[in-house]
């Protein structure tokens, strides 16, 4: 089997999705992805997705796995599937407002930030309750939230990569048990890259993003 071969299939026997990352990647790799049957693709700057979005087929899922300022959520509230890396109450508060503009819902995880890296972006569990205890989100009606998402540290060691994607998932639970019982939205944890979808799978991981391994590096 080859690299793609055991992606697919492990991905297939965890049931979990496979989200391509296709940044800096051409129209025609993602077609040729599209050929073999994938629809779901990820994108982290938003005039790439914009750009991408109007010039390939109209079935593809659009999802935005970067971080994303709010200024810029009206260009990909027109269609964008689902947004990953929610890490602020303004930040969902404006894809509320543009979701509703366009008289949509769109569907939104948590970040999380679990690596050791040094980062702005991503709550922590007690942040992430606050959030979803407040009467502001009570009246977010546009935006789904369907999960939790997380980047593991950018390391050789796979003991540390592992604790990391089980404190993502023990997160998933802690907010699934407090939040979400009833709700079979809440559902996914985004988590696992080219380098460490294995460990994800294996810690729980309902949807990979994989970008090199299926489109060779990147510059
Ligand atoms: C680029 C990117 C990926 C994919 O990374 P690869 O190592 O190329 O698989 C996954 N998640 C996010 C948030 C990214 O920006």
């Amino acid at each position: 089997m080859n690299e793609f071969e055991v992606l697919e299939r492990s991905i297939h026997e965890h049931n979990a999705q496979l989200v391509a990352v296709s940044k800096t990647k051409p129209n025609t790799a993602i077609m040729d992805l599209y050929n073999q049957g994938q629809r779901i693709f990820g994108e982290n700057r938003v005039q790439e997705l914009v750009d991408k979005q109007a010039s390939l087929p109209t079935d593809i899922e659009w999802h935005m796995i970067g971080h994303l300022q709010s200024k810029k959520v009206k260009y990909i509230a027109p269609f964008v599937q689902m947004i990953h890396a929610v890490d602020s109450l303004k930040l969902l508060k404006e894809i509320n407002k543009r979701a509703q503009q366009n008289d949509r819902v769109i569907d939104v995880l948590l970040q999380f930030h679990i690596a050791e890296e040094e980062s702005k972006f991503g709550f922590d569990l007690s942040e992430a309750e606050q959030l979803l205890s407040s009467t502001d989100f009570k009246d977010l009606k546009h935006c789904r939230i369907c999960g939790v998402m997380g980047m593991a540290t950018f390391t050789q060691d796979m003991s540390q990569v592992k604790s990391e994607f089980q404190k993502l998932k023990s997160y998933f639970e802690a907010l699934k048990n407090q939040y979400f019982l009833e709700n079979e939205a809440f559902k996914e944890i985004s988590m696992g890259m080219s380098g460490d979808y294995k460990i994800a799978l294996e810690e729980g991981s309902t949807m990979v993003r994989i970008g090199s391994l299926l489109f060779g590096s990147r510059n």
